[in-house]
């Protein structure tokens, strides 16, 4: 049975084997699919005896996907960018990384919230790894403008200016801004920082939003009901990132096995497993 595992730490929280079961259920492939705990300073050596064991791939979560992308000979282009992987795969010439998470965050708010971005202002708050991979498929969807905002400034600026060309070829105005000074009303608001997962304050003003527009975190489960409260309470359409969760998975599967799964179905049965509307 051909075999994929979550690599990360911690990760007994992960909720990609249930999701990743259900792919394969649902397109009748057969596969098993695990987590794999990886000690702090042994991602490389754990991984390693995974594949050499006869492992296909593996999904890569914190804190190792800006180390799975320095380890793989082989990248996609959307992960050189991103310069992290999420997603391994071992083929016979060696690992192969790519970064799902952009895609499923874009496919996540267009096709899943119903909100287009092109033609959209986009605040983007964040410069980790969550933001690295979001940041060139947001690019490629077409917004007028895109905000990049982080605490560490000089993050925010070296994430931009990767991204300088592929925003210009897009015709999208970047900027790196301060948090404190990212700008107004924005149709789309999208949290890649870590706030919500350490129970910190809302990282922006209120003022970032507009009424109807997009407010959606990474986060999800308890730790987002904050920012999705405050996002509610000034009038603007909260979501959490379990849309993107089962939609970066879906893009990973196909990655792998070449068969692209319905997503809706999962995102339904993980939302009744975790009691989130
Ligand atoms: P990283 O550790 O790589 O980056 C953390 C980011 O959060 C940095 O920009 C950091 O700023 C910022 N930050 C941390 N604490 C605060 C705070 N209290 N106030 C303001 N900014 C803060 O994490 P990731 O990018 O990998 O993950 C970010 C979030 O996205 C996590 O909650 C993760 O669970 C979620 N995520 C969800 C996914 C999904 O599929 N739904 C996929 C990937 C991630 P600074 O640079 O200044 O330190």
């Amino acid at each position: 049975m051909d075999r994929y595992v979550v690599a990360g730490n911690p990760v007994e929280h992960s909720q990609s084997p249930f999701i990743h079961a259900q792919f394969a259920k649902q397109t009748g492939q057969t596969l098993s699919y695990d987590r794999l705990l990886c000690p702090l300073d042994g991602f490389a050596a754990s991984v390693n005896a995974f594949a050499a064991a006869g492992g296909r791939g593996c999904n890569v979560t914190v804190p190792f996907k800006f180390e799975a992308f320095t380890l793989a000979p082989r990248r996609s282009e959307r992960a050189s960018l991103a310069q992290a992987a999420n997603v391994l795969r071992f083929d016979a010439e060696g690992w192969w990384a790519d970064n799902s998470d952009g895609v499923g965050l874009v496919r996540d708010i267009e096709r899943n919230a119903g909100v287009p971005l092109r033609g959209a202002r986009v605040l983007l708050i964040g410069a980790g790894g969550a933001s690295a991979g979001a940041l060139g498929p947001l690019i490629e969807a077409g917004p007028t403008e895109l905000v990049l905002a982080n605490r560490s400034l000089d993050k925010a600026q070296s994430l931009m200016q990767r991204h300088a060309a592929l925003a210009a070829e897009h015709g999208t105005t970047l900027a790196a801004r301060p948090l404190t000074d990212c700008g107004t009303a924005f149709d789309a608001v999208i949290n890649a920082t870590a706030s919500s997962l350490q129970g910190a304050a809302i990282p922006v003003a209120a003022s970032v939003l507009r009424p109807r527009g997009l407010a959606l975190d990474m986060m999800y489960g308890p730790s987002a009901a904050g920012f999705l409260g405050w996002a509610t309470q000034h009038g603007a359409q909260a979501r959490d990132g379990l849309g993107m969760l089962v939609e970066q998975a879906a893009e990973a599967f196909f990655v792998w096995r070449g068969v692209r799964p319905e997503t809706a179905p999962v995102l339904a049965a993980l939302r009744a497993r975790l009691g989130s509307a």
